[in-house]
């Protein structure tokens, strides 16, 4: 694999492609590299006529009724139940609902309400400093409104990470695959640490899910490692291609649903919606991780996304996965070598999700010259140039060429090295 060194082996290794057909299910634009699919996945071809089913048949002329002759109001449910399988989870344990953010806030509230009936002296929770942004927010919020005392625990490296889970600390609060790094965290021996001192662990699988086989039942049916997870949260919207902002899901395994409670008990958490009872009756189940009415047409992408998953499965999107982030590495350290270039992901396979992130001192530059030329990464602060492979569309040539304009632009100092995100004009990077 890494001794590929022509745009014809690459070719060959497409041909010989078992999910090469599975490119078809997506609109990819001409002239185009797309090499950001973790953090918005293209569009399957089919979500332009569900859109427009939705909106032309569902609104337009089904109206009201769509609650029901649709399935919208079950959509986050059903969603949940087909999105199961591919993170190892069962049916009735996932519904496809919010936020990321807004999920994380109400496993950590659930999980802070189970420790505080159990060992309510906890007072900690541990995250790594590295983590998604969001991620500590979200706690530092719920824990400034809780105002009980809770402490927010950074951590930067493992072995502080394995210190800090310690008898005071209530819930461990990780994110499996890092979005600057691309690193991967043995899932299984960091949940079966926290559980051996007594606390619970979260997961956030937004770099994950749709990307590496996981299997949050532990079972070892589903071919990922033991997750030992107590709870997790994830993304639509990355590698499950379920469109721009498209809500996010939550699973609560069975074992927690009874003493699952969070304060965001909308309408939609409740038992009998309908029955508009003065009082909240939590809702059986996974229903009780709903909050209130969801964005139908967003939420009908989903699926459109979930669908291309019918046609394979994670082992095989995984060896793909590990076969171009090979490529990649092996390439741009061989063609790029004399550049100022550095490997931030792990080489290792069982560390490395499905993206791959290199520093160069004008990072930013490079990448807009990059998407300028239809190789289309992002930037990272500080310094680093994401490449995500998608291995339900990305192609072994797409990698070569993509790593053949980055050896031009860098060989020929085709970028603007005045440039830097300080002075950049967009909102999003
Ligand atoms: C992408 C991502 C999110 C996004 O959260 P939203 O609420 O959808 O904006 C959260 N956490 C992690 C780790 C992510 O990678």
């Amino acid at each position: 694999m890494t001794h590929l060194n022509s745009r014809d082996d690459c070719l060959t290794m497409d041909a010989r492609d078992p999910l090469a057909p599975l490119r078809e299910h997506f609109d990819l634009p001409d002239g185009v590299i797309y090499l950001d699919g973790n953090s918005l996945g293209a569009r399957p071809r089919a979500a332009l006529a569900r859109s427009q089913q939705v909106v032309a048949q569902e609104w337009g002329r089904d109206l009201i009724r769509s609650w029901n002759s649709a399935g919208w109001f079950d959509m986050p449910k059903r969603l949940g139940d087909r999105l199961a399988p591919l993170i190892g989870a069962r049916a009735g344990e996932v519904v496809v609902t919010d936020t990321t953010s807004l999920n994380l806030f109400k496993a950590l509230a659930a999980a802070l309400a189970i420790q505080e009936g159990k060992d309510p002296a906890r007072r900690t929770i541990v995250t790594e400093r590295a983590n998604f942004p969001t991620d500590i927010y979200m706690a530092d919020g719920l824990t400034r409104w809780l105002d009980r005392g809770y402490r927010i625990r950074l951590v930067d490296t493992h072995d502080e990470l394995a210190a800090a889970v310690d008898e005071d600390c209530a819930v461990l609060m990780l994110t499996h695959v890092n979005y600057r790094s691309g690193r991967q965290h043995d899932m299984g021996a960091l949940s079966a640490l926290a559980h051996a001192r007594g606390a619970l662990v979260i997961w956030d699988l937004a770099h994950s899910a749709g990307a590496v086989p996981l299997d949050l039942h532990g079972d070892g049916k589903d071919g990922g490692a033991a997750s030992g997870a107590d709870f997790a949260v994830g993304c639509t919207y990355k590698y499950l291609n379920g469109g721009p902002g498209a809500p996010a899901f939550i699973w609560v395994p069975q074992r927690h649903q009874a003493a699952f409670s969070h304060p965001l008990t909308g309408w939609w958490s409740h038992a009998r919606p309908f029955a508009m009872d003065h009082g909240f009756a939590a809702a059986d189940g996974i229903g009780r991780a709903l909050c209130g009415t969801q964005p139908v047409l967003s939420l009908a992408l989903v699926e459109c996304g979930l669908d291309v998953f019918d046609n394979t499965d994670m082992a095989a999107i995984r060896a793909k996965s590990l076969a171009l982030t090979d490529l990649f590495i092996a390439l741009v350290e061989t063609r790029c070598a004399r550049h100022p270039l550095g490997l931030v992901t792990p080489r290792a396979h069982a560390e490395r999700g499905s993206h791959v992130s290199f520093t160069h001192p004008h990072g930013y530059a490079v990448m807009a010259a990059l998407i300028e030329r239809g190789v289309i990464g992002d930037y990272r602060e500080p310094e680093i140039m994401r490449f995500g492979f998608t291995p339900l569309y990305t192609r072994f040539s797409d990698v070569w060429d993509a790593v053949e304009v980055l050896r031009d632009i860098l060989d020929n100092e085709r970028f603007d090295k005045k440039m830097n995100i300080h002075a950049r004009r967009d909102a999003v990077t």
